[in-house]
């Protein structure tokens, strides 16, 4: 996943105050009492600092977990704005500074109770593999929220939503909110480009959408590396494929959002000296985003 300015900034500011937050951390930390009585929003603008148990884990390939962490009351909800990361951090053994790094909720943000992650495993990978160990009852620390890019309902009739291996959670999130907001008409489409077939996640989710939002939502998954039994398109994600199932609609009146692996992005979104696929399909720059 292509880090994008904001996020950096403040993942390289939170790390360069990071041994002053692992002394404060025991202080600023907190396991909020759970006698709380109204919800609330367990994220706001500033700092968050607090540590939330994790209440089941699910692996669900080879090397992708779903986390599921309670909020400190179970009528508390995240809070988080429309789209939004969570800045995780952990402290690996033997090492001074902590690893700090974002992770972009899965459960909706007025979901009550709880804050849900789909975390991929990386080699060597220090805060995920930090947190695929982590079992039920033990604690991660959120020390903030990070703002992407702040969706306004029906601001275009139709997003185009390209997602590529583990940079479907941004993407997720977009369109649940969307979707679950019944203010909101804006039609979504999704393009998933994963490795294998073991690699599309969220299946059951999307299969829902596309039963309940028959009229304005859809999916595509191509698989680059199928199975022999495949149902899904074969191949990455292309000018031909873009063209077929996610052209430029008439009026040119939309957004489209792309989230993946930094090959993937620049293909798709340019470089300084190429125009990316999505600007040759008729795209405007300003109507492309990435997370
Ligand atoms: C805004 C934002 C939201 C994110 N949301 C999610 C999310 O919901 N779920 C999720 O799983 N991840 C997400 N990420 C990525 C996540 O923040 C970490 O970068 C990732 O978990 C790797 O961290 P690590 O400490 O395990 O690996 P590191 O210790 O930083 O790196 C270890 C090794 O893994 C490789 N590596 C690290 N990241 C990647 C990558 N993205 N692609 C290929 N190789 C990599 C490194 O090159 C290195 O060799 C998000 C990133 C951003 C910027």
């Amino acid at each position: 996943m292509a880090l994008p300015v904001q996020p950096r900034t403040i993942v390289a500011g939170v790390t360069v105050g990071s041994i002053g937050a692992g002394l404060l951390v025991s202080k600023l930390g907190r396991d909020v009492d759970a006698d709380a009585n109204a919800p609330r929003a367990v994220f706001g603008r500033g700092p968050a600092f607090v540590s939330l148990p994790l209440q089941c884990s699910e692996q669900v390939n080879h090397d992708t977990k779903r986390l599921r962490f309670a909020l400190p009351h179970e009528a508390d909800v995240s809070g988080l704005s429309l789209t939004s990361a969570v800045l995780t951090m952990s402290w690996p053994q033997g090492r001074w500074l902590p690893a700090v790094r974002p992770y972009t909720p899965i459960s909706a943000i007025n979901e009550p109770g709880v804050l849900e992650l789909l975390v991929k495993q990386y080699p060597d990978g220090k805060q995920s593999t930090h947190l695929h160990s982590l079992k039920p009852g033990d604690k991660l620390l959120f020390a903030a929220a990070i703002r992407g890019h702040q969706w306004v309902p029906n601001s275009v009739p139709h997003v185009t939503l390209i997602a590529g291996g583990a940079g479907i959670t941004p993407i997720f999130q977009l369109a649940q909110g969307i979707l679950q907001n019944p203010d909101d008409k804006t039609a979504v489409t999704i393009v998933y480009g994963v490795n294998t077939d073991e690699d599309c996640h969220l299946t059951e989710e999307f299969q829902r959408f596309e039963n309940e939002f028959r009229d304005r939502f859809r999916i595509v998954y191509t698989v680059s590396r199928p199975d022999e039994s495949t149902t899904l398109r074969k191949g990455r994600v292309t000018k031909k494929l873009l063209e077929e199932v996610a052209p430029l609609p008439k009026g040119g009146e939309t957004k489209v959002f792309v989230c993946g692996p930094p090959a993937m992005e620049s293909s798709l979104v340019g470089t300084r000296k190429e125009k990316g696929i999505l600007e040759q399909l008729g795209y405007r720059k300003d109507q492309i985003h990435t997370f």
